[in-house]
């Protein structure tokens, strides 16, 4: 997890579209991983599209949020548009060239190409 100037460690949280297609489960894929990695903390997505307070207000309080959404459809972008969480880190899988298909696996390098601009994206963050 990334740490603030003050030595702090930032909460970090990391959110998919987690949709069906194969960019989804490479969004998927890469947020379970960073958290695996100890990079940050991946939360439902699905909670904040139903509303629930709570789990909104817990991403208020997110020093960092990282959307990652699939494709240009931004379903993730929109949950967190709808929920009223502003200054979240985005971007989509299909900006960096990987194909969307459905009934499909993605691919450890799909997976190793999203991962690396996940990380460049929290570097700044
Ligand atoms: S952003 Fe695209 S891939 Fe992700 S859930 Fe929506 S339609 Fe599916």
């Amino acid at each position: 997890m990334a740490e603030c100037c003050c030595g702090k460690k930032k909460t970090v949280l990391l959110y998919a579209c987690s949709g069906g297609a194969n960019v989804a489960e490479v969004a998927d894929r890469v947020c379970r991983e960073l958290m695996f990695a100890g990079e940050g903390t991946m939360f439902c997505l699905a909670g904040l599209g139903a509303g629930i307070q709570g789990m909104v207000q817990t991403a208020k309080d997110a020093d960092v949020n990282l959307v990652i959404d699939g494709c240009p459809m931004d379903c993730a972008r929109k949950v967190f548009d709808q929920a009223g969480v502003k200054g979240y880190k985005y971007f989509k899988v299909t900006d960096l060239g990987i194909e969307k298909v459905k009934g499909v696996r993605c691919t450890q390098e799909q997976v190793n190409t999203v991962m690396a601009k996940a990380r460049e994206v929290l570097a700044q963050a």
